[in-house]
């Protein structure tokens, strides 16, 4: 028994020292620059650019996939995993550009927080609004980064307003800049009035030179700009643990990643101000707690990213209990057990081995071609556990796929059926099309090209697709089918549990549908909740 108590207690001191976070932003906000320049300053690298390879710095983005390297594009996330203050933070990647996709969403259900980078110039912008939504829904806390403030941007105050106005979010600042965006002399920081300031390195590849200045030296040297920036910050409330963990309110710092500005405060800010992995809420009502016996769940699933192996890759995030390389644990949904013989944790291109992991981090299972998103996996010596599935979230695009070649019509619906079953893509089943030629649905078109590709290469049924003209599914309440099959520019399909969804060109449609149909409401699918 001593044993288990020291076990768990390992387990628990584990956890509290784990950070599991992703950062959201639209594309060109500066993600991948801001992912180095983290890991820079955690020392995981020593140069940065040798994380994620963009241009022509030297990376190792990841490129399993043909498709992949044809349209230089990472679709396969990875975790990053680094040390800093003796915190463990786990960094999830959220792609973004053309591979906005459902994975996007789902990596924010096993994230404990995340980082809402903004672009000083441009503020809200709407990809970072959807994974915004998504973060509110399920309960993640938000710490917001305003980054590329070396370039002329927006007025600070008015970067403030818009995330109350728009998103109902109170930013409390951790620190303010000194000298309005493009004119930028340093950070002043909210606790104790010190500034930082900076002087950029040549080329921006390492740390930028800083000095750190006392209220006094501070308002003696930098004069005005100091008044200023201590009377900006001023008007606004200081952190708040409360109001940041129940999503009103959102730290806010501000630096510029590409010259490794405001990087560190934010990661002590990470460290500092978001949540540990916790009690993890289960089917039942109940909640896991981190040191009950392993436990974890799929958020994520590769497949064929070595296409000499055809593998799939089952990406977990621990809940509860120590995980350990070569443990045999059970597949909830089947009951059947699966030996971890081959535990990866993949960073960039690089996936090596992991020996063990605890809750909040991050752990590669191969041949799992039999687990699917949303899946639970436990140790069988523990309480058997089931986690809430994954939540659909709205699907934005729509096509008809049919088998290329009609003779291949088995193969084609065991591909669509493993598709549908990992999470790839949505298929749905309309009367009108009947089960031969499906309607699939993502929230991003990269979905499209994986399940083509996978279709093509794995399952020897290539597939045509027809781009439908819709862009909104919706529940139909009371489930009037026929009302709405009959309405002009409208469909009716069957989602995988049965229900039947009215698919509609777009939310106006929608609403033109309601109005000529009182009696009917066409009700949002709300993703994450
Ligand atoms: P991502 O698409 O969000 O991953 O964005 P990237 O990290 O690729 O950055 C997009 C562009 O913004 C690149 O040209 C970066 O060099 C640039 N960038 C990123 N951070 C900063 C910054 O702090 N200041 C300036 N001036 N440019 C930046």
């Amino acid at each position: 028994m001593t044993a288990l108590t020291s076990e768990s207690t390992s387990v628990t001191t584990q956890a509290a020292r784990r950070r599991s976070i992703a950062v959201i932003s639209h594309p060109d906000a500066g993600k991948s620059t801001l992912t180095e320049a983290l890991a820079l300053h955690a020392h995981a690298i020593d140069q940065a650019g040798a994380v994620h390879g963009k241009g022509n710095r030297a990376g190792v983005v990841s490129d399993w996939l043909e498709m992949e390297q044809k349209r230089g594009i990472s679709i396969t996330s990875a975790a990053l995993q680094f040390v800093y203050r003796d915190v463990v933070i786990n960094l999830l990647d959220t792609p973004g550009h053309a591979d906005f996709s459902e994975d996007t969403y789902r990596v924010l259900t096993a994230v404990d927080a995340a980082v809402m980078l903004l672009d000083a110039a441009k503020g809200l912008e709407p990809q970072t609004l959807k994974l915004f939504e998504v973060c509110r829904r399920r309960g993640v806390p938000v710490i917001t980064f305003v980054n590329k403030w070396d370039r002329p941007g927006r007025e600070v105050l008015d970067l403030c307003d818009e995330l109350v106005e728009r998103i109902d979010l109170r930013p409390t600042p951790v620190n303010w800049p000194v000298g309005e965006a493009g004119r930028f002399v340093g950070l002043l920081d909210r606790e104790d009035d010190h500034v930082t300031t900076y002087r950029r390195a040549p080329g921006g590849a390492t740390i930028a030179e800083e000095r750190t200045l006392d209220a006094e030296q501070a308002a003696a040297e930098l004069e005005a700009d100091y008044t200023e920036a201590v009377e900006g910050a001023g008007l606004l409330d200081a952190v708040d643990p409360e109001t940041f963990a129940s999503g009103e309110s959102t730290p806010l710092l501000f630096g510029a990643a590409l010259a490794n500005i405001g990087v560190r405060r934010l990661l002590d800010a990470v460290v500092d101000l978001a949540p540990a992995p916790g009690a993890r809420p289960t089917v039942d009502g109940g909640a896991r707690p981190v040191d009950a016996p392993f436990s974890g769940f799929v958020f994520k699933m590769q497949a064929g990213m070595d296409p000499k192996h055809r593998d799939h890759v089952a990406y977990l995030r621990v809940c509860s209990g120590r995980f350990e390389r070569g443990m045999t644990v059970v597949h909830e949904r089947t009951k059947r057990p699966f030996a971890t013989k081959y535990a990866l944790s993949v960073f960039g291109r690089e996936r090596s081995t992991v020996e063990d992991a605890y809750p909040g981090d991050v752990v590669g299972l191969v041949n799992a071609g039999a687990l699917a998103v949303g899946d639970t996996v436990y140790e069988p010596e523990g309480p058997a556990v089931r986690f809430p599935p994954m939540p659909a979230f709205e699907p934005e695009h729509f096509a008809v796929a049919r088998a290329t070649d009609p003779g291949k019509s088995k193969q084609f619906r065991k591909g669509m059926a493993q598709l549908e079953q990992e999470g790839v893509v949505q298929v749905l089943v309309s009367d009108l099309r009947g089960d031969a030629s499906p309607v699939l649905a993502a929230v991003g078109p990269l979905q499209f090209e994986v399940a083509s590709f996978r279709m093509e290469h794995e399952f020897s049924a290539p597939m045509t697709l027809e781009t439908l003209p819709l862009s909104v599914a919706r529940h139909i309440e009371p489930d009037d089918a026929p009302a709405v099959a009959s309405y002009t520019g409208a469909e009716v399909a069957r989602r995988r549990d049965g229900e039947r969804l009215a698919l509609l060109r777009d939310v106006w449609h929608a609403r033109a549908f309601e109005r000529s149909h009182p009696d009917v409401a066409l009700v949002p699918l709300v993703g994450g909740g």
